[in-house]
């Protein structure tokens, strides 16, 4: 450094030199008299360039009231001078360039002239990094002005630093966002909270948030009317002190909005389906609508969600479901029987014209709909009427009682549905009802017809029962052989008339569901045998065998209708005799399977006749249908016989089926479950029981013997066939001789030689021998039974292995019927009987005579004019008098079982059904005589 001042003192020049600051001297007067080094670069002159110039020249100072000239003044300020003042100047380079800087002015003296010191510094720098601030600063809040969100920032002390319009908006804040700057925030928040759908929860949730100083994003706020926020705060920190807030809101609803009607369209779905089946699946309606509305109420998040049916023709309006949110009121009791016409009479008209109604708000319902609702608190409602056979039959309703609401297109999908499925199921239901009114009329009919053909079968029995009867008396008179012939031929067509009746009837019975089963203990083979004894005379001269092949694990004894399976297999027997010329007719019975109580047992009917072709096999259980026409003129028949079978077998549990080859044979077979009767255990099927028994058994017919025989071994004894005595070897002996009556080539004194107990078999018609047992064929097993008891239990009276036969009794009948030839049937009927008959004619004649006469036996006739049997009878046991017990037998042309059934509960102790054979009565009356009086 140089200078123009040869006095200055050293140390100023040394600290000139020394100073990073370009330093300036300049003397009282302004003008420069020394730069330092540093100043000399800062300007771009050497120190003797600006030797004595104004300082003005380099610098450009701020103007000032005093004199420019002098520094001094630069240094007051309001407290006086001050020595480290700092003036921003600007410097002028030599280049001309002028450069932003600081000025420091420092007054002292040298060789006591007063000079001053100016200390420059270039701020350059400086200046640009703060223009750059400004500038940043600037362009950040017009950058959160304009924001889409709402941006709210606090100082720590909550007063208001910068908030814009968007804020404003949001919070309907009707000041411009400036006015608000360092407002507190709690006004603001006070009267904004209103605005959220939990006021008291939105104020909470900002303490709670400024409490925990803790960044908190996207938070969801729900507002009253139905917008959504979405919150951003981060706090703001300053080298770790809290100097303030920064709120975010956005305005979400839309996304909100979409975001859930998308998880609410997936659900919606869902619950459609569960809808559809719960509709399908639950036959109680109301359930399925009670829990329907349950579900989509929930879904819809609704206030009240309900039915309503018109009823007397869209007049009146019930409420007839109802499901409510928790804490909305039932309104559902109020809501019946509403006069709709006059309450809402722009309800059709609106339905009319847009198919259901679903406003935003009722206001923008008509005045009649819109008063009724509001009286009620309710905002806005979806009614979706459905539709019954085309015409309107009620709506289904939810109610949102908390705001306004759009509906959204789902909503409505979800509520047609709903409505949909409700209308189809009351169809359903609907349609249930006719079809079982048109049953109740169906079966109404069919008792009719039930009844109609009961009473039909009365009107035929009844002469029937007459012309079978005179025809039975007439073949016991003296006749010529002519006469003979033509009586029996007249019996054996009263026969097949009276069995197509039969099979007519039982079908009528059948078709009206009136056929009820029994079930009482019954032997198979009993049966089975029966069917084949009643079928052999059919067989006449044919060379055909009727075989029955019975398993010997067939139990004895089991529950069933004994006279449905007789029947079923006397009709497929029938049918094999009928349509076999030559070869063998077979009935068999196997165990199929065997439970602890239960047989099945497996009944085949087998036959080497002429076969039924595939195509017929198909038909022939259809009613009326014979397999081909040729076949009624030759073999007779109705064509009901297998559809009455198969209908029986079905009855039973079983299932009648036919295999056949044409031309070979055919084989009907059905399998039926049958209780095994526990009383059977005597008779339990014990090989050893009777192995020490042996039994001759004397008979021409081979298969009746078989049939003995078979079951006679089944119990162990040891049995000796033959046709005839003698085939015996001299001098065996037997325990038991069973002997076919009467038998020319055997003589009961022979008999008797060889065996210890003697017992003769006789047919129906036959009169045993006296002083003889005598087994009436079918021989029922349980007296097969006793006689290996008798036995087994040696030497004793022959005699006594069964009752002796009765005595014929004496009695006194009263018989009360109006037809004469009835009359005159059971008086020869009953003439050999040496009983007592007195005749009346009518109900009232009987009570008046036994008043008189003590009687053993009444038959009474049903059908007779005055007073009926069903009255009479019932008069009888009404009266306190010693004749009120006496057996009374109806005598009927009804096989009705519910009207047989009537005539017992009427106090009736037995039914002879008409026509009746002369043996049949004659046995049924000795029975009644046989009992001992009740009464004394
Ligand atoms: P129908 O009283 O006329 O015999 P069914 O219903 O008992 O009536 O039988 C119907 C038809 O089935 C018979 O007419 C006959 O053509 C045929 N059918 C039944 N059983 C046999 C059989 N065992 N062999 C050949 N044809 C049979």
């Amino acid at each position: 450094m140089t200078s123009v001042l040869p006095h200055k003192p050293d140390i100023l020049r040394t600290l000139m030199q020394a100073s990073m600051d370009s330093i300036l001297m300049t003397g009282d007067n302004g003008h420069i008299v020394a730069l330092s080094d540093s100043a000399e670069r800062l300007f771009g002159y050497a120190q003797a360039d600006v030797m004595l110039r104004p300082l003005t020249e380099i610098i450009t100072l701020p103007s000032t009231n005093g004199d420019p000239q002098s520094l001094a003044h630069y240094m007051e300020t309001d407290d006086g001078p001050a020595l480290n003042r700092r003036i921003e100047v600007t410097g002028i380079h030599r280049s001309g360039t002028r450069f932003p800087a600081e000025m420091t002015i420092i007054p002292t003296e040298v060789d006591e002239q007063p000079v001053f010191l100016t200390f420059i510094r270039d701020i350059s720098e400086r200046k640009g990094f703060e223009r750059v601030i400004r500038r940043t600063s600037v362009r950040f809040q017009k950058l959160i002005t304009s924001l889409q969100g709402g941006v709210l920032v606090e100082d720590e002390t909550r007063h208001i630093v910068l908030v814009n319009h968007a804020f404003c908006d949001m919070f309907n804040i009707p000041v411009p966002a400036r006015s608000l700057y360092a407002s507190h925030s709690n006004t603001t928040m006070e009267s904004s909270k209103s605005l959220f759908a939990n006021p008291a929860g939105f104020i909470q949730r900002v303490d709670e948030i400024l409490k925990s100083e803790q960044t908190v994003t996207e938070e969801t706020l729900l507002l009253a009317d139905g917008r959504v926020f979405s919150r951003d705060y981060v706090p703001v920190f300053h080298d770790e002190d809290h100097i303030g807030h920064l709120w975010h809101y956005r305005d979400i609803t839309e996304s909100y909005q979409s975001q859930r009607r998308w998880r609410r369209m997936y659900r919606f779905e869902a619950v459609n389906k569960e809808i559809n089946s719960l509709f399908l699946q639950l036959a109680d309606v109301d359930d399925a609508l009670n829990r329907t509305l349950a579900i989509t109420g929930q879904l819809m998040d609704v206030s009240r969600v309900y039915a309503f049916r018109f009823r007397e023709n869209e007049r009146i309006l019930d409420n007839t479901h109802e499901w409510c949110a928790p804490g909305v009121t039932s309104e559902m009791e109020h809501l019946q029987g509403l006069p709709f016409d006059s309450m809402l009479p722009s309800f059709f008209p609106l339905i009319a014209e847009q198919d259901y109604i679903a406003p935003r708000h009722i206001t923008d319902l008509p005045e009649d709909l819109h008063g009724v609702l509001e009286a009620q608190g309710i905002q806005t409602v979806l009614w979706m009427p459905f539709f019954l056979n085309e015409r309107i039959e009620g709506f289904i309703g939810y109610d949102e009682v908390r705001a306004p609401r759009e509906w959204l297109p789902e909503e409505i999908t979800m509520a047609r549905i709903i409505a949909e499925n409700y209308a189809r199921a009351l169809e359903r239901v609907q349609a249930d009802r006719l079809l079982i009114e048109a049953r109740d009329e169906a079966i109404h009919t069919a008792q009719l017809r039930a009844q109609f053909v009961a009473n039909m079968s009365h009107e035929i029995r009844t002469p029937m029962t007459g012309i079978m009867g005179m025809q039975e008396l007439l073949l016991e008179t003296d006749l010529n052989d002519l006469q003979t012939e033509f009586a029996s031929e007249a019996l054996k067509s009263s026969k097949r008339l009276l069995t197509i009746i039969n099979d007519i009837l039982d079908f009528s019975k059948l078709e009206a569901g009136q056929v009820i089963l029994e079930s009482t203990p019954i032997d198979l083979r009993a049966i089975a045998t029966e069917v084949r004894m009643t079928l052999m005379p059919q067989l006449k001269a044919k060379p055909v065998d009727i075989l029955l092949d019975v398993a010997p694990d067939v139990p004895y004894r089991v529950h069933g209708d004994a006279t449905r399976i007789r029947q079923v297999l006397m009709n497929l027997a029938g049918n094999a005799v009928k349509f076999t010329h030559n070869g063998n007719v077979t009935l068999a019975m196997r165990v199929a399977h065997t439970t602890e109580r239960n047989v099945h047992i497996r009944f085949a009917v087998n036959d080497t006749g002429i076969g039924i072709t595939e195509d017929n096999l198909t038909r022939i259980f259809d009613s009326f249908v014979q397999a081909d026409g040729s076949t009624t003129r030759k073999y007779g028949g109705s064509g009901l016989g297998l559809s009455i079978s198969k209908q029986l077998v079905e009855l039973m549990g079983g299932t009648l089926a036919a295999t056949s080859e044409h031309g070979t044979g055919s084989t009907f077979t059905f399998t039926l479950r049958l209780p095994i009767a526990r009383a059977d255990s005597t008779m339990d099927h014990d090989p050893a029981r009777f192995s020490d028994i042996s039994v001759l058994l004397i008979d021409r017919n081979r298969t009746a013997r078989y049939v003995l025989a078979q079951q006679l071994e089944g119990w162990g004894a040891t049995v000796t066939q033959v046709s005839s005595l003698e085939y015996i070897p001299a001098g065996t002996t037997y325990d038991i001789i069973l002997h076919r009556y009467p038998d020319p080539t055997t003589s009961s004194a022979t008999l008797e030689q060889i065996g210890r107990h003697v017992a003769c078999i006789v047919s129906d018609r036959t009169q045993p021998p006296p002083d003889v047992v005598a087994l009436r064929q079918p021989v029922d097993q349980s007296t097969l039974y006793n006689l290996l008891i008798q036995a087994t239990q040696t030497h004793t009276n022959t005699t006594e292995a069964t009752a002796p036969p009765p005595q014929n009794p004496i009695g006194h009948i009263l018989v009360a019927d109006d037809y004469p030839i009835n009359i005159h049937l059971v008086r020869r009927a009953l003439a050999q009987m040496h009983v007592h008959i007195d005749f009346v004619e009518n109900g009232q004649q009987a009570i008046e005579a036994i008043q008189n006469t003590h009687y053993d036996l009444i038959l009474m006739d049903i059908h007779m004019p005055i007073m009926d049997g069903v009255a009479a009878t019932q008069h009888i046991r009404a009266a306190d008098a010693p004749f009120c017990d006496v057996p009374i037998l109806a005598l009927t042309a009804s096989v009705m079982r519910d009207e047989q059934d009537r005539y017992m509960a009427a106090g009736m102790n037995d039914v002879i059904s008409k026509p009746f054979s002369v043996s049949g009565l004659r046995k049924v009356v000795q029975h009644w005589l046989e009992q001992p009086p009740t009464t004394d």
